[in-house]
């Protein structure tokens, strides 16, 4: 009896401790993702924590050489400036947001004037043996319903900016501008002359008009299916295609918040070679800032090749603003919005006017402005410059178009009529700026640039500053998910 007892406790004792070893096990499966993606491309970030950390912060600290991080044999940039040995087998394939996402520590750490940042510095002659070319690219972000109704939006505003632009480009071939919603373009389009028309196909045409992503909106990329996604793709493309004869090249995201790994695979099999985004977390944006990585191949997770690949440039700061676009100090850029010119409606936060600029004031304004445009430059790997020029609904009125174009035209021929600065700088299109890249890097458009790093993953969660992150709109109005998830379904 004794003895039977004794097996028992014995018996019980060996399965517990079977059981928990076995549980121990699924749980080490679980969290490694090495072996839970056996044979997959996701990052082995080796080390403990803090070794991460570690290698994070020297990642972080401003780059001493124009390339940054040394680079590779295969010409790609490492996952993370660490030891050699421990992340060599990891760098051809590039940056997994996963893994950065993990290093990161988030602490928000003030950085001078451009506060999510650092300190920026260069060398007076750097762009001596290869001027620096700046593309500043107007462009007015119109969404189709937010505080106005599409319709009130189009009333009030959307219709005089396409009406001021017809006029205002035809004025000087030198200027450039960009549109994305098609939604608001065919609107307006069913409501001009066939004379308008054909002068909107011209600009088109002459390369002064650039249609940029060129979906019905500029869509959601968290909440919404990606069979919407492709839909509306497919409605502003037939658009496009049917009224203009044009097929987008080049894709502008600037308010999507967080950006998702599924739009570059639509671009690249709608044939666009490249894209920018705007809206990803600071502390990401910082990061890839301080490893010369904010321009880079987007490769899909799944996708062992590179035929996926899509060129993404990623906006260094804080808004797709004025103050945010020139260059890291934003007091500095909000001087170079010229609507906000004293005695208009806006102003600069910042409280130093814009001032217009003049025969006495040029040079010196011209300096201060290629002072921003040289620090943002430090944050590239080429020496052209992509400086965007609007916000939400701009160039609404004629005056607004006059106040841009002449003061920063102004601005240019000082700049370019000084061969001593080293600058070129004039009005363009977001496929300006990629060709021209693309020329100085000796590639064609679309293709990897050499020492340009690859990436996978996608922005999720963003987050614009301090603990302000925008993911409370993924779970709101599910109503109206469901309904609109039931609508697509019909649709398809
Ligand atoms: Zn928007």
């Amino acid at each position: 009896m004794k003895l039977k007892k004794q097996v028992t406790v014995c018996g019980a004792a060996i399965f517990c401790v079977a059981v928990f070893s076995l549980y121990l096990m699924l749980d080490r499966v679980q969290h490694d993702p090495a072996r839970h993606q056996s044979g997959g491309n996701f990052p082995r970030v080796s080390g403990s924590g803090t070794q991460g950390l570690g290698s994070w912060a020297v990642a972080l600290s401003p780059p001493s050489t124009a390339l940054g991080p040394a680079l590779t044999a295969r010409g790609e940039r490492p996952l993370l400036s660490a030891p050699a040995c421990s992340l060599q087998h990891t760098w051809s394939l590039g940056w997994q947001m996963l893994a950065v996402a993990s290093v990161l520590p988030f602490d928000n750490q003030d950085g001078g004037v451009w506060k999510q940042g650092f300190d920026i510095t260069y060398e007076p002659h750097e762009w001596d043996t290869e001027p620096l070319q700046v593309f500043v690219v107007p462009h007015s972000h119109n969404d189709p319903g937010w505080i106005k109704t599409f319709e009130k939006y189009y009333a009030d505003q959307t219709q005089h900016i396409l009406n001021s632009m017809v006029l205002k480009l035809q004025e000087d071939p030198r200027r450039r501008f960009i549109w994305s919603e098609i939604s608001f373009f065919s609107k307006w389009w069913d409501n001009i002359s066939t004379q308008k028309r054909a002068a909107v196909r011209r600009l088109v045409g002459s390369g002064q008009l650039e249609m940029v992503t060129g979906g019905w909106v500029m869509p959601d990329e968290a909440n919404s299916h990606y069979f919407a996604m492709i839909d509306q793709l497919i409605e502003g493309h037939q658009w496009l295609e049917k009224n203009i004869g044009v097929t987008p090249r080049s894709g502008w995201a600037v308010d999507p918040f967080g950006h998702s790994a599924t739009m570059p695979y639509l671009l690249r099999r709608a044939n666009l070679t490249s894209m920018l985004i705007q809206r990803v977390h600071y502390a990401i944006k910082k990061h890839f800032a301080a490893t010369h990585s904010l321009e880079f191949m987007w490769r899909q997770t799944w996708d062992p090749d590179s035929s996926t690949d899509i060129f993404c440039h990623m906006m260094p700061f804080y808004s797709y603003d004025v103050p945010h676009t020139c260059g890291p100090d934003p007091k500095i850029c909000c001087q170079f919005d010229f609507k906000r010119l004293p005695g208009g409606r806006i102003n600069c936060p910042w409280k130093v006017p814009p001032r217009a600029i003049t025969e006495a004031n040029v040079a010196e304004r011209a300096h201060l402005l290629l002072d921003q445009y040289r620090k943002k430059s430090k944050l590239f790997l080429s020496k052209v410059l992509l400086v965007p020029l609007g916000d939400d609904f701009r160039y609404d009125k004629p005056q607004e178009w006059d106040a841009q174009f002449l003061n920063y035209q102004r601005l240019f021929d000082f700049l370019n009529a000084h061969p001593s600065l080293h600058v070129q700088a004039q009005f363009g299109t977001l496929s300006d700026y990629f060709d021209a890249l693309s020329k100085r890097t000796g590639i064609v458009p679309g293709m990897k640039p050499p020492g340009f790093p690859v990436l996978s993953g996608d922005f999720f969660s963003y987050a614009d500053r301090e603990d302000h992150y925008w993911t409370g709109y993924y779970t709101s109005r599910p109503f109206y998910k469901s309904l609109d998830r039931v609508l697509e379904a019909h649709l398809r």
